[in-house]
């Protein structure tokens, strides 16, 4: 669990009810420890920024190449993504996917509602946006495990996996049990 800013607790207590380790981490050293990451909601800028300051692209792009589940939620997403519109802002790049930041409008600025997610089974999926970003579009190898309307809102491209809305804010576990499935 990326600890630099966001809301690392809520995260946290959803990988404690799940089969794993979870453990804060904020420097390079404990970061080439994982055996994945989730990188949090928060602010996209003010995490990129404090990524670089601590010198940990190195070390979440060795968990990328070593097929290491990295999963991001919102901010985190941002940080993923390849394009980000109107923003040369730091990003990690991996995710072949365009967002826009704080594009839902103010109208529905943060709200709550249910998705059927492919590859969870059940009930549906519980989820909160809070500012999020659209994704734009996707290509290459990402492909779009759940929309909302008709845009994507959760994508997956390999070891990565991004969603613009926050399950640990509801206490739902299976899109964290997703990212764990996906570890070699
Ligand atoms: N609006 C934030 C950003 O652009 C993301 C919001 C969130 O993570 N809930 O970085």
């Amino acid at each position: 669990m990326l600890a630099l800013q966001g809301d690392v607790e809520e995260h946290l207590a959803v990988l404690q009810r799940l089969e794993c380790e979870p453990a804060a981490v904020k420097t390079a050293a404990a970061v080439r420890e994982c055996d994945g990451l989730v990188i949090p909601g928060g602010e996209s800028t003010t995490i990129g920024k404090l990524m670089e300051r601590f010198e940990l692209t190195p070390a979440i792009e060795e968990l990328h190449t070593q097929g290491k589940p990295i999963f991001g939620t919102c901010a985190g997403l941002i940080l993923l993504a390849k394009e980000i519109v109107g923003s040369d802002q730091f990003r990690l790049g991996f995710l072949d996917a365009q967002v826009a930041r704080n594009a839902y409008g103010r109208q529905v600025d943060s709200f709550e509602t249910t998705l059927s997610v492919r590859g969870i089974e059940g009930d549906p999926v519980r989820a909160v946006f809070i500012r999020a970003p659209v994704i734009e579009r996707v290509w290459g190898e990402c492909e779009v495990l759940a929309e909302f309307g008709e845009r994507p809102v959760l994508v997956r491209q390999g070891n990565l996996l991004g969603g613009a809305f926050h399950p640990e804010l509801v206490g739902e576990t299976r899109v964290h049990q997703l990212m764990l499935d996906m570890a070699r």
